[in-house]
């Protein structure tokens, strides 16, 4: 461990070794790297780095968890597992956030925020341990056919950077309720919370090697976790590009079961007869909440011609009023951006937009001179083939369209190649009914946005639909004694 401070907890101590088999350890090649505070561009800390020859040692030890110890726990067991890791990150919802803050750069409220979901998420999935059921199926007289629904067994998981503790509860709540056991792979961005986490797996008593946590590049070793032979599912959360790269590395290897939760570019629609005030806030929330970086931002905002002067004016005045700033004061809402590449990355598609011949209504550049802190930005004037309109910027920045009709909106909204999620502001029901039925997306709000609970979920996280992505069913077939055939 190493002594670090945050602003509102003081010193604590942070894990940076590998969390296997419920023991710290350095790596095989005691290789190390840094972690960057986004607010400052100052190092942290460092933190041991996995090699493929640690990724083996956790797999194995993951492996062994499943094969033996893990599988003699009966479900009542797993579940008040669950519960009781939920209450001890409840306790400790001010050091996991301000850890959250530090390393991610999230706001203490929005990063508390966080760490409720993931006590909450821990506690949905701890109830349906012990609801796990077969079917018996109905084939002849002389046979007793019936389903299991087993767990998968080593599930490897790769998390990104914009959620560090809820993608992590959202990947472990739904594949420990099943029983089944992991090596979970951070974002190399951002370990610190898990690696806290990691303590409180081992203090609510779960048997050694059902979740391990190692912190870590993509390229060695969640590659190594992709094309790994004794994986039996991967479960990856983020870019598209690396979403491929890993299917591919699954298929080529294996065979292992894959599920992908990648990039959006989604829909905001509103119509002339929304709630102007309302719909603001939910606009701005939609794009500017996590600084943008958010796989489900309403960063395409399409706005009826009725209304779309009164709105614009409105919603500029609202984004230049978000407090941009550090993370640990009460009043900031949008904290820096990851890190240097994202920052870069942000920076050149608002350029591109520019020289496209958008119009900058606000924002566009830097806030700040120290840490990666980017305006709240908004284009007007834009047209379907630009980047800014076509491509996931991961930042806060965001398109307006003006439209006339329904049809045309809801053609405009499905002009993508993302189908994550999309909103509709409207006070007439039919509308948002008849919108919400033929936008393609997997989550659709209505007058309002990003709003997740875990009955529901984005995509096909969370929910009951998740025990599917972590479960198999096995049928057994029994002859019944009696004459031969
Ligand atoms: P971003 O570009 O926003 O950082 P990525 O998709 O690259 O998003 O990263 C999300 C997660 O995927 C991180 O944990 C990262 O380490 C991991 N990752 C990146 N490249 C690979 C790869 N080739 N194989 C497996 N995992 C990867």
């Amino acid at each position: 461990t190493t002594t670090l401070k945050t602003p509102v907890t003081g010193p604590y101590e942070q894990p940076t070794a590998l969390f296997i088999n419920n023991e710290w350890v350095e790596g095989v090649d005691k290789k190390t790297f840094e972690v960057i505070n986004p607010s400052t561009e100052e190092v942290i800390c460092s933190v041991a780095e996995a090699t493929e020859k640690d990724v083996d040692i956790a797999v194995a030890a993951a492996r062994k968890s499943f094969e033996g110890e893990w599988r003699k726990v009966t479900p009542q067991e797993r579940g008040r597992l669950l519960y009781k890791l939920a209450d001890i990150a409840e306790k400790n919802t001010d050091l996991l956030a301000a850890v959250e803050s530090l390393d991610n750069g999230k706001s203490i409220t929005m990063a508390k925020g966080d760490v409720g979901a993931v006590v909450g998420c821990l506690r949905y999935y701890a109830g349906y341990a012990d609801k796990i059921e077969g079917k018996t199926i109905d084939t002849n007289p002389d046979t007793f056919s019936y389903t299991r629904s087993e767990p998968i067994g080593v599930c490897a998981q790769i998390i990104p950077w914009n959620f560090p503790l809820l993608m992590f509860a959202w990947k472990i709540g739904p594949a420990l309720c099943t029983g089944n056991t992991i090596v979970m792979k951070t974002a190399e961005q951002t370990p610190l919370s898990a690696l806290v986490f990691a303590n409180f797996v081992k203090e609510a008593g779960f048997p050694p090697g059902v979740l391990n946590i190692i912190s870590g590049f993509g390229k060695v070793a969640g590659a190594a976790l992709s094309s790994h032979m004794d994986v039996d599912k991967i479960a990856f959360t983020g870019s598209t590009l690396i979403g491929r790269t890993i299917m591919k590395a699954a298929a080529s290897s294996n065979l292992k079961k894959v599920t992908l939760e990648l990039g959006g570019k989604s829909p905001n629609i509103v119509f002339d007869d929304a709630d102007i005030e309302q719909t603001i806030s939910w606009v701005n929330f939609g794009i500017y909440f996590n600084h943008g970086q958010c796989c489900c931002a309403g960063s395409r905002i399409y706005v009826q011609e009725g209304i779309y002067d009164k709105f614009i004016a409105a919603f500029k005045k609202r984004a230049e009023q978000n407090t941009v700033g550090d993370p640990f004061d009460n009043n900031t809402f949008q904290g820096p951006q990851i890190s240097q590449l994202q920052y870069d990355r942000i920076m050149h598609y608002i350029e591109e937009g520019k020289k496209a011949g958008a119009t900058c209504e606000t924002g566009g550049e830097r806030h700040g001179d120290k840490g990666y802190f980017i305006k709240p930005t908004i284009f007007s004037d834009v047209t379907p083939d630009m980047k800014i309109m076509q491509e996931e910027i991961f930042g806060p920045v965001c398109t307006i369209t003006k439209f006339k009709t329904e049809d045309e909106v809801i053609a405009a909204g499905n002009d993508s190649t993302y189908g994550l999620a999309a909103a509709v502001h409207t006070r007439d029901l039919n509308t948002a009914i008849r919108v919400s039925n033929n936008i393609r997306a997997g989550t659709v709000w209505v007058n309002q946005y990003n709003m997740l609970s875990h009955q529901s979920g984005i995509g096909r996280e969370l929910g009951e639909a998740a025990l599917a992505n972590y479960t198999q069913n096995k049928s057994v077939s029994i002859r019944l004694a009696g004459p031969l055939f």
